[in-house]
């Protein structure tokens, strides 16, 4: 059953939404596994779709010869198979680190890996000391990253997912309980009108349930991304599989923002 037309674009029930992981990395990028291993633990491990994803910039080469080569993976692959790319927002105007041409390319992870500065992307450690000295203000770093993130979702005419959303919040020292709501509400219905997903991140372990909780009360789509970089993590769901769960308990009903520890326990690793 290649291809997706089977799958509801953005499906709310769980385990439909934990069948498809939407975030597998190869050695095209810096996943240690090829696409070939990638895929064949995507169907032991169960799953009804994956979607591969390597990095890419501006200056990448490889992805024609990516997208050959699952293409013709995916003639015989016995589930679901896309075609994406992970990249990160640039700067405060939202353009994207991409090549000019994404031909086959059917969706685009769009990632806060650095800071999306005025000028182009900042180490979050830079930023992390100009708050610690005061010299920014946490409420305009947090608004500047939504302001970038929102205004990315229009930049490329293919299907976007907002990858590991805040993940660069603890980076920068900042935590998701820094995002005012109605940030996050202009963010969600942003999100909505675009016809944008929001990944559910394995690795990262965020974003966290408050904000999922909304985003989900505002009709955003939810997609599970385990993030793998080898094959051996594909489609295992741990805090994922809890933030869903608790998610479908919460009915709506979540008050407070997301507890540090649980965006913050992937801070300092590296993307
Ligand atoms: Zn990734
Ligand atoms: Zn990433």
């Amino acid at each position: 059953m290649a291809g997706t037309a089977a799958t509801p674009i953005h499906p709310t029930d769980r385990e439909t939404i934990l069948a498809v992981d939407g975030h597998v990395h190869s050695t095209w990028s810096d996943g240690a596994s090829t696409t070939d291993e990638a895929l064949a633990a995507a169907d032991a491990a169960g799953l009804r779709g994956v979607c591969l994803v390597d990095h890419v910039r501006a200056t990448t080469t490889w992805l024609p010869a990516m997208v050959r080569e699952v293409e013709t993976l995916r003639e015989r692959a016995p589930i679901d198979v896309r075609i994406g790319v992970e990249t990160k927002v640039l700067d405060t105007r939202g353009a994207l680190d991409v090549p000019d041409r994404l031909d086959g390319v059917e969706v685009v992870l769009v990632a806060d890996h650095r800071f999306p500065g005025s000028h182009g992307p900042i180490d979050p450690a830079v930023v992390r000391t100009m708050l610690r000295a005061g010299s920014v203000r946490p409420q305009d770093v947090v608004r500047d990253l939504i302001g970038a993130l929102a205004a990315s979702l229009d930049r490329l005419p293919l299907p976007i997912v907002l990858a590991h959303p805040f993940s660069l919040l603890p980076k920068m020292g900042l935590a998701e309980t820094d995002v005012p709501q109605e940030a996050l509400l202009a963010l969600a219905v942003r999100c909505r009108e675009t016809g944008t997903a929001v990944e559910i991140n394995e690795k990262w372990r965020c974003p966290g349930v408050a904000t999922l909780d909304l985003l989900r009360s505002e009709g955003v789509g939810l997609v599970a991304g385990s993030d793998a970089h080898h094959a051996r993590e594909v489609g295992r769901w741990d805090a994922v599989r809890r933030a869903l769960e608790t998610l479908d308990g919460s009915a709506g009903a979540i008050e407070g923002g997301v507890a540090p520890e649980a965006v913050g326990a992937a801070a300092g690793r590296s993307t």
